[in-house]
């Protein structure tokens, strides 16, 4: 499995000059099987924009799963250039909602068009080109693109998150970039509970993308916004015996700088890596 993490920021992307090594684009990794062009995507964030080049000009076919709705993760979508086109064929998943609000039963389609609709944006949904289909995902089990997928409900704020185990028969990537475990209580270090679905996620797995958009010292006053701290990650990686933990969604006001001090205070463990935008991780 080939891992292209193509967008490692939380919240907003960041550009500038102090925010080049790390990348600013937000949340989206792609997921290829050896040696063939992405056929999965995690997230629709800004860093969807970088997956086009991995296509080197063809179109996308292939599916993409939301974790949640956030603007973080889903405004890359009508700049997905590969995906926007009379060639390409996306299949987009999304967490299956709530259906007991004022809208009754309203489509994935229909919510996803909430936020991608004028007057918020020129175009819905439905008129990306190319053949696109939308669907909600429950959690459990799953296929797509030939790879094994796992969903499971973890705490965060503001709509309901999934985490995501995706496994292609050898290899297995836990994706939780945005969790807020101090939402199930204070766990044992004050970062927030180790609790069963991040467990199993993350369980064995070859690589564990993690939300590392806070330090220790911000969770009391920050763990409302709906995140983890980055040590958080690296003790869920430890339990469940991941053999990497990638941090991730970064806080946007993180600079190349502070993440480069984040990434020596875990530099006595080589399994620890600082997600930068690019990156290409082999499992
Ligand atoms: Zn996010
Ligand atoms: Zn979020």
């Amino acid at each position: 499995m080939r891992v292209h993490l193509c967008g490692v920021r939380g919240s907003t992307p960041a550009p500038g000059p102090d925010f080049l090594r790390y990348g600013g684009h937000t949340s989206c990794v792609a997921v290829a099987h050896d040696g063939g062009p992405p056929g999965l995507i995690l997230d629709a964030g800004t860093g969807l924009r970088q997956v086009s080049a991995l296509l080197r000009g063809g179109p996308f076919t292939g599916t993409i799963l939301l974790t949640h709705l956030h603007w973080d993760h889903v405004h890359g979508l009508p700049f997905f250039a590969a995906g926007d086109r009379p060639d390409a064929q996306v299949r987009l998943l999304l967490p299956e909602q709530d259906s007991s609000g004022p809208d009754g039963a309203p489509s994935a389609k229909d919510v996803l068009a909430r936020g991608m609709s004028p007057p918020h944006f020129p175009i819905t949904p439905g008129q990306l080109r190319g053949q696109w289909s939308f669907g909600f995902l429950a959690p459990g089990e799953a296929k797509a693109e030939g790879f094994a997928v796992e969903a499971a409900e973890i705490p965060h704020q503001g709509g309901r998150t999934f985490g995501y185990r995706i496994s292609d028969g050898h290899s297995v990537l836990a994706y939780l970039p945005d969790h807020c475990p101090t939402d199930l209580g204070p766990g044992p270090e004050g970062w927030g509970e180790y609790h069963p679905a991040a467990l199993a996620l993350a369980a064995g797995a070859d690589a564990l993308v993690h939300d590392a958009f806070l330090l220790p010292d911000e969770v009391p006053a920050q763990a409302f916004l709906g995140h983890a701290a980055a040590d958080y990650a690296v003790g869920l990686g430890r339990r469940a015996g991941s053999r990497r933990v990638i941090l991730a969604h970064h806080k946007p006001d993180r600079t190349d700088q502070a993440l480069d001090l984040l990434a020596a205070r875990f530099a006595a463990d080589p399994h620890v890596i600082v997600a930068a935008e690019g990156t290409v991780v082999d499992l």
